[in-house]
């Protein structure tokens, strides 16, 4: 398999070349084309799987069609993985200027108020500090959203974040593409499933 059979545009298979990855993984092979369909999908993986390129890809591919501000957002359980996925867009979109904004807790909220005002492509964050921006930022909303990806669920709700993803949910439209990633399928992930996403694919690394 090569990323250009599953779909992925010339553009971004350079950009995939430009990091060394050569052929996708068993991940990137079951979701991307269904997520390049417009399907929503439910993908269970471990970290080390390549799925955070099984979302960045269709997301940067859908974003090249018809950029705007605040196009999709990613909610992480910790900051480390926050930045390492925006690393990856940033790494993916280098060559088409694909911006992001890191929102996480720890980091002086004005800072990330100023990189929220140039109006990143991509929001990453921690359930809490999204919030948080959502409610005092000035400028700052989600209703443009496109994309949502609830990356490792099962540790996004082993962390109580479930109120914090309840009122994002009431801040972004409820028309848009929702991914789902998680190493486990608990109890919580199936209702955080049901509540968020539409006739989801599901799919495993
Ligand atoms: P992830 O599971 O998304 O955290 O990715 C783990 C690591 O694998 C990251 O350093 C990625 O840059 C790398 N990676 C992702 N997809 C591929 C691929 N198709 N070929 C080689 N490396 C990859």
């Amino acid at each position: 398999r090569t990323f250009k059979s599953l779909g992925v545009c010339d553009q971004l298979v350079e950009a995939c070349e430009s990091l060394g990855w050569k052929t996708p993984s068993k991940i990137q092979v079951e979701a991307i084309p269904h997520a390049l369909e417009g399907k929503d999908v439910i993908g269970l993986a471990q970290t080390g799987s390549g799925k955070t390129g099984a979302f960045a890809l269709p997301i940067i591919q859908a974003l090249l069609e018809k950029p705007h501000p605040f196009f999709a957002c990613i909610l992480s359980p910790t900051r480390e993985l926050a930045i390492q996925i925006s690393q990856q867009f940033e790494a993916l979109g280098s060559s088409i200027g694909v911006k992001c904004s890191v929102l996480v807790g720890g980091v002086d909220m004005m800072a990330q108020a100023i990189s929220l005002a140039k109006r990143p492509h991509i929001i990453v964050g921690t359930p809490g500090r999204l919030l948080d921006h959502l409610s005092n930022t000035k400028g700052f909303s989600l209703r443009m959203l496109k994309y949502l990806v609830l990356d490792e669920a099962d540790r996004l709700l082993n962390m109580d974040f479930e109120k914090s993803i309840d009122d994002i949910l009431k801040a972004i439209p409820r028309e848009r593409r929702t991914y789902l990633f998680s190493a486990t399928m608990t109890k919580k992930v199936g209702k955080l499933q049901r509540a968020c996403l539409k006739n989801p694919v599901k799919i495993e690394a």
